[in-house]
């Protein structure tokens, strides 16, 4: 069967491990890259629901448990009609590495099902999430398989699922991450993503400018508003920049006369999503919708784009488009926001044009932060103990630093960049996560 998402992913990384020095260094690892592709299990079953006016609903639910080395399989729950096992696969692969760079113990897992929950009821979500975790809960434990958010599963949703796990097992246990603060999540979960992505981006822009810039003064491109886009919108507008975009699937928001959103106006949107509305329902004065587009070629000159909505939602020509418009930074709040075409043209830019490039960083280091929080959350459930935010946040604050040195580190020691050039981020992020999970493997006898 084909599976375009899950080659995409593999794709990138293989060819990234292949162009730097890894194999010659550990030819054997040649044989890891092999094993670690395949899923350890995949888990697919029928949610039978009932709708409000009493229909029989039925959907395909899955659960990727990718690979449990590092600590249990880790990683979200998508809901979404275009789940299927290519897109859970590549998000479960992409999520065994993301989770070593965070630091901390976890393997990667990936789950959810097609279910579509726009123009749905309350009701009718919270039936569906308890269906669905009637069967997951079979398959799922502390110990074994942590599930968390992903694209339209929040809090609310992680609440019905943790309540019917509950209940089918008579034992309260930290199964799931996202959970509400009133009954065992963290402080900084829902931040956690888009605060992590800004905090790595942070650092790149620290590192190009010699500890000059920050984010100050600079225009920041974002896609998408949910959970990532709406935080990491809040944490560049704090930190002193400018947000000129925010979309969701069927447009874009584009501010006009270089008035950026504000705080107030991230909250307003934010109570939209809440309620599955679109952006068209969004009331606003100085800002241009252009309907059926993504932000980056209506942006103008931006210094940073946030790609933070869904997979490939950074085509080739829009990539082209950013370079052209001078845009010096961009990082993934999303899985795979960027086309393998759009990660050659910002990688080729960056290797032809030193210390004027453009520098991109992968998914899967720059939004490590959103699961990082869920293993702060796990290790406090595991003690019974809430941080508090400062801690929360110091904690991010500082993995998110590692997650960038190690990317970089790697980057200089595998790949050697000419003089002048910015180390490959997504080189070092891939090879640093991969070293990881493939050495674990080894001496535990997944491979030799
Ligand atoms: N879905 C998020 C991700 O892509 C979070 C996963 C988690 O917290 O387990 O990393």
């Amino acid at each position: 069967m084909a599976e375009p998402e899950f080659e995409q992913a593999y794709k990138e990384l293989a060819s990234t491990l292949e162009s730097s020095t890894l194999f010659e260094k550990n030819p054997e690892y040649k044989k890891a890259l092999e094993v670690v592709s395949i899923p350890e299990r995949v888990i697919q079953f029928r949610v039978v629901w009932e709708d409000d006016s009493g229909k029989c609903q039925v959907n395909k639910g899955y659960r990727v448990q990718f690979n449990s080395a590092l600590g249990p399989y880790k990683g979200g729950l998508r809901l979404h009609p275009t789940v299927n096992l290519s897109i859970l696969k590549f998000l479960g692969f992409e999520q065994i590495f993301k989770n070593a760079l965070t630091g901390l113990n976890m393997g990667g897992g990936k789950g959810g099902a097609d279910f579509d929950p726009k123009g749905k009821s309350d009701n009718e979500i919270r039936k569906f999430c308890v269906a669905f975790m009637t069967e997951l809960s079979k398959h799922i434990g502390a110990d074994t398989d942590v599930p968390a958010g992903d694209i339209n599963v929040g809090g609310r949703e992680i609440g019905y699922m943790f309540g019917q796990y509950r209940r089918l097992r008579n034992q309260w246990e930290g199964v799931l991450t996202g959970k509400g603060l009133n009954w065992g999540g963290s402080l900084i979960r829902p931040e956690a993503t888009g605060y992590g992505l800004v905090y790595y981006v942070e650092h790149m822009i620290n590192y190009a400018s010699g500890g000059k810039e920050s984010f100050k003064g600079k225009k920041v491109a974002i896609s998408g508003s949910g959970n990532v886009a709406q935080y990491a919108a809040l944490k560049v507008i704090e930190l002193g920049g400018t947000v000129v975009s925010l979309s969701d699937s069927k447009g874009s928001l584009i501010a006009t006369e270089g008035k950026g959103f504000t705080p107030e106006d991230v909250s307003k949107i934010a109570s939209l999503k809440l309620k599955r509305q679109a952006l068209t329902a969004y009331e606003g004065h100085s800002y241009n919708y252009i309907e059926g587009a993504r932000p980056w070629k209506h942006v103008g000159s931006v210094d940073v784009a946030l790609p933070s909505a869904t997979q490939n939602e950074v085509s080739q020509d829009e990539a082209e488009a950013l370079i052209a418009a001078g845009c010096k930074f961009i990082a993934e709040g999303s899985n795979m926001g960027c086309t393998q075409e759009a990660i050659e043209a910002f990688e080729a830019h960056r290797k032809s044009s030193q210390g004027n490039a453009i520098w991109y960083a992968p998914g899967k280091a720059a939004n490590a932060g959103g699961v990082a929080v869920s293993g702060l959350e796990m290790a406090q459930n595991s003690q019974r103990l809430s941080w508090t935010t400062e801690e929360v946040d110091a904690k991010l604050a500082g993995i998110m630093k590692d997650c960038f040195e190690n990317c970089l580190q790697t980057a200089k020691e595998y790949i050697t960049p000419a003089e002048g050039e910015f180390p490959s981020l997504v080189a070092g992020a891939n090879v640093a996560g991969f070293k990881k999970v493939a050495a674990a493997m080894h001496d535990q006898g997944d491979w030799w």
